[in-house]
């Protein structure tokens, strides 16, 4: 709600009456502000990448072009600006398709034990990093009814992230626990964590605690906006506990009923 004041006074000065419009702000222009910031957000993101690349293509053209070593290091920066913009551009069509609900969930009973451990076998096998991962697991079989690929991009995208923010030696602990209901999955890592202020938002479009880092690390900004959109489309919950400094835990939900009924 926007308030405008007008006084109203007397011919001789003095106030007699206030006048108060309000004005309700409609949901529509508040969409129309999104919007807006979506598109100035989305123009920043490609041009930062295409500006590098173009000043690096001048000095190639203005003589580094001669000198292989350097020649080799610039093509090598034009490559990984180009693979961002892929990057960021496929992460925006993907989220167009969300908004425009233009998608099929393609639900399948899983047991999620064998599932969710295929996931981190593959983590574990590429071990780019001196990272431990410390799985909490229960021992037992456990049914849900997911969209088999659009999970996996989800957790991929929460562990890279993990992995991401976490020192060398770290270690990340994976927990899934059975409540009413519901199946509580959560990721743990003891990286640079997230300031309390801050939590809420980093599933909110290009929110990015540390822009500079986060686009050296390669990210796009869109991962965990994506993994919301795709989590609450099978029914779960997704949300972030951390400690700045000590570390985070990204929790999610999937539900273990359908219909009301047990899987
Ligand atoms: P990005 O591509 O930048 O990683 P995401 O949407 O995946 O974008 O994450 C948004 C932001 O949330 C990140 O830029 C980072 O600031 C913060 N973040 C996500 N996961 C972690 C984590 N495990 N530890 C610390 N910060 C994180």
């Amino acid at each position: 709600l926007r308030a405008n004041f007008s006084m109203i006074k007397k011919e001789s000065g003095a106030v007699n009456g206030l006048i108060a419009v309000l004005h309700d702000v409609t949901e529509q222009e508040q969409v129309e502000t999104e919007r807006r910031e979506f598109v100035a957000n989305v123009s920043h993101e490609l041009r930062t990448p295409l500006t590098t690349m173009r000043s690096y293509l001048e000095a190639l053209q203005d003589g580094a072009v001669n000198d292989e070593a350097l020649a080799t290091k610039f093509l090598g920066v034009t490559q990984t600006e180009t693979e961002r913009m892929i990057r960021l551009v496929n992460d925006l069509l993907q989220l167009s398709k969300l908004d425009a609900k233009d998608y099929t969930i393609s639900p399948q009973r899983t047991e999620f034990m064998a599932f969710f451990n295929k996931i981190i076998d593959r983590f574990d096998m590429a071990k780019k990093q001196n990272i431990h991962l410390v799985r909490k697991l229960p021992d037992a079989r456990v049914y849900v009814y997911i969209d088999r690929d659009k999970l996996t991009q989800v957790i991929d995208n929460i562990i890279s992230n993990a992995l991401k923010y976490s020192p060398e030696g770290g270690s990340l602990t994976f927990q899934v626990i059975k409540q009413k209901g519901f199946l509580r999955i959560s990721i743990s890592d003891q990286g640079v964590g997230i300031p309390k202020e801050n939590l809420g938002k980093i599933f909110m479009r290009f929110y990015r605690v540390d822009r500079a880092r986060s686009r050296k690390l390669g990210g796009t900004g869109l991962g965990l906006a994506i993994a919301k959109e795709m989590i609450e489309a099978q029914g779960g919950q997704i949300w972030a506990e951390s400690e700045w400094n000590k570390g985070t835990t990204i929790i999610f939900t999937l539900p273990l009923t359908r219909g009301g009924r047990e899987l």
